[in-house]
């Protein structure tokens, strides 16, 4: 008999999956994917979007055409929680949903800390479209005066940011009048090896971007951040890069999480509890190593994730998810040069951002299979992207 797939979040992870559904609905099963939006955002290219290096249509994916053209139905609305006894999705419309196999691929959002980012001024790196509703604020915005604009977080994220933001000032000629400030509570980029950081810090320094280290925002208003040694930090727009986190739907529906809050997985991307429950992406903690928040893992996951559904469905062998020890990481510093890094191997220039946007155009290749490129986004309709 036929049973219910469902997948909740288009993300990453599930794109190869929804590509193929019909090898679900082939053998009987109905599927479902709800979605908080129509589109999916590629987020390697989300700060390219902010210095208009692409346009909203090159960075995304239509996944309400690519389950409905494929015989899926989809929802756009969010999950809420889970009743993993009853097999059932609550939705944020009150809806609820039955599965008998469901996978989730929700991503993660930035952890603010003491930064309160509700204010219409200062934009969270994620979802990926802020950075173009971001874009349209701040052209218009220069266009009246000089600005002062801070980014807070000195990972790979903020790093991006401040270097395309300055992108929108450098195209407009006015860079020089626009003050550009990275706060970071550690040291920029501790994470990466010495030569990246210090290669990002020499193109920050041409590009007369301040950069405030082992400094801690206390707290912030609308117009300013106040540091930890007592200093205030004033601006017009803000970025907010300082990490990322699962939500909390797994840990408030009674499935096990791993430490990081994640819906805690096995080597299938199978919960440890719930056999029928599946995941990839941000929103997993897989139980035999922890991975890095990164789209490579996420992108990776689609092939054993489309096999262990159809496995969990219609019977056969599962697949072992086996991450790669290292990965390649290139950051793109806005100036339509990159900094290259993979194991030991790092290196800086137009060569590494070329690289980056051959990889990022090839896998959008492969899933804009819905006309993207004719759905156009300008400034004007910014607000309904999602
Ligand atoms: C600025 C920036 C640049 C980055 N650059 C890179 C890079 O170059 N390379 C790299 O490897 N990684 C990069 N990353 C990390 C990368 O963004 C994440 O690892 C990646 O987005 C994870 O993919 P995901 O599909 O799990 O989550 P997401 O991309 O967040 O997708 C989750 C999807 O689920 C939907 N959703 C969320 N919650 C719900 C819900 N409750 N119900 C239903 N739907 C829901 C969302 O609308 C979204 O479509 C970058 C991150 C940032 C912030």
């Amino acid at each position: 008999m036929g049973k219910r797939l469902v997948f909740i979040g288009a993300g990453h992870a599930h794109l190869t999956a929804i590509t193929n559904l019909s090898r679900y609905t082939g053998d009987g099963h109905t599927v479902t994917v709800i979605s908080a939006g129509s589109y999916h955002y590629y987020s390697g290219m989300g700060p390219g979007l902010l210095s208009g290096v692409y346009t909203p249509q090159e960075v995304r994916f239509n996944v309400k055409r690519l389950t409905e053209s494929r015989g899926g139905e989809f929802i756009e609305d969010k999950a809420i929680t889970v009743d993993p006894g009853k097999r059932t999705i609550q939705l944020k419309n009150g809806k609820t949903v039955d599965y008998d196999v469901v996978s989730f691929n929700t991503g993660s959002e930035i952890a603010t800390g003491p930064v309160d980012a509700s204010y219409d001024n200062i934009f969270k790196v994620k979802p990926v479209e802020n950075m173009f509703i971001a874009r349209c604020k701040i052209m218009e915005a220069l266009k009246k005066g000089p600005l002062n604009i801070a980014v807070i977080g000195g990972g790979a994220a903020g790093v991006e940011m401040v270097n395309n933001v300055w992108r929108i000032a450098a195209d407009m000629k006015v860079e020089s009048k626009t003050k550009i400030t990275m706060i970071s509570r550690g040291k920029l980029l501790h994470r990466f090896p010495p030569r990246v950081r210090k290669l990002a810090v020499k193109s920050m320094n041409a590009k007369g971007i301040a950069l405030e280290e082992d400094m801690p925002v206390k707290e912030n208003t609308k117009e300013k951040f106040l540091l930890e040694d007592g200093r205030e930090i004033p601006f017009d727009f803000a970025f907010v890069a300082t990490g990322t986190k699962p939500s909390d739907l797994f840990k408030e529906s009674g499935i096990p999480t791993g430490d990081d809050g994640g819906l805690l997985v096995n080597e299938y991307l199978q919960s440890i509890k719930y056999p029928e429950i599946f995941g990839g992406g941000d929103c997993i903690s897989f139980k035999p190593r922890p991975l890095d928040k990164v789209g490579v893992y996420a992108v990776r996951e689609n092939p054993i994730l489309m096999e262990n559904l159809y496995a969990a469905l219609s019977g056969g062998d599962f697949q072992t998810f086996k991450p790669q020890e290292v990965y390649l990481l290139i950051l793109n510093m806005g100036d339509d040069t990159g900094i290259f890094n993979r194991k030991s191997l790092t290196f800086a220039g137009k060569l590494a951002f070329k690289i980056k946007d051959r990889i990022d155009r090839k896998f959008m290749r492969v899933f804009q299979l819905s006309n993207e490129l004719d759905d156009k986004v300008e400034c004007s309709n910014a607000a309904s992207m999602g």
